[in-house]
């Protein structure tokens, strides 16, 4: 899961973006309206931290113009205590949901999950494909019931495909939202942590389609 937080209080960027990074994600920082603006606009994310008091402008402005141009990713937005107009101007933008500071960053942590599952269309927190479950809430994958230990990338990787499923991932699209903008986005590596994927969750478990990319499988014995 790739996040882009926007929020110019770098200290409060910082933790968050430590405490959401520990927990897997990958997490870029813009500072500003006009950074996120870019990025947004340049980079594909499964959801957006949004501050609401950004330096040029509040958050609202900036999201109104990200939906009025089409980009419909999850919005969760950060309100200062006790401004229910803030909360009110942010829906009304589309935001999808909200916390209040201050806040503790495992409940942001919570509320992405869910809002990219559902964004997604799955509505309970632990997707299935097979043998395969994937708790979004715990980040655990369990196979027939005993818990696989995934490192970080993989846990990502096979994340992306189980949220998508049963739609066809490509390779350039998993590069996207399991690397970060600084490595290179080498197809090779994306070969490499399928096949480790594939070792330690059954060959059959990730299907690659040729010329088209990768997809859970939901048939154990599909070759
Ligand atoms: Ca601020």
């Amino acid at each position: 899961m790739k996040v882009l937080l926007v929020e110019d209080d770098q200290a409060l960027a910082n933790n968050l973006a430590e405490a959401l990074g520990s927990a897997g994600l990958l997490v870029e920082v813009a500072g500003d309206g006009r950074g996120a603006d870019f990025l947004v606009s340049t980079e594909r994310y499964d959801a957006v931290v949004l501050d609401l008091g950004l330096p040029d402008g509040n958050g609202t402005q900036w999201l109104a113009g990200w939906r009025a141009r089409g980009i419909d990713l999850p919005v969760l937005i950060l309100t200062a205590r006790e401004r229910w107009s803030d909360k009110a101007a942010g829906f009304s933008a589309g935001a999808d949901d909200y916390v209040t500071k201050p806040f503790e960053t495992a409940e942001v942590l919570f509320r992405l999950r869910a809002l990219v599952r559902r964004s997604h269309g799955h509505a309970h927190p632990v997707l299935q494909a097979g043998e395969l479950a994937l708790d979004t809430h715990a980040g655990q994958v369990t196979r027939a019931g005993m818990p696989v230990a995934l490192t970080a990338q993989e846990f990502r990787l096979l994340s992306y495909l189980m949220h998508a499923a049963p739609r066809v991932v490509s390779r350039a699209e998993l590069s996207e939202h399991v690397y970060d903008g600084d490595q290179e986005p080498d197809s090779n590596v994306i070969d490499v942590l399928i096949s480790r994927l594939r070792r330690k969750l059954g060959n059959h478990s990730i299907v690659t389609l040729r010329g088209q990319g990768y997809r859970v499988s939901d048939d154990d014995r599909e070759a």
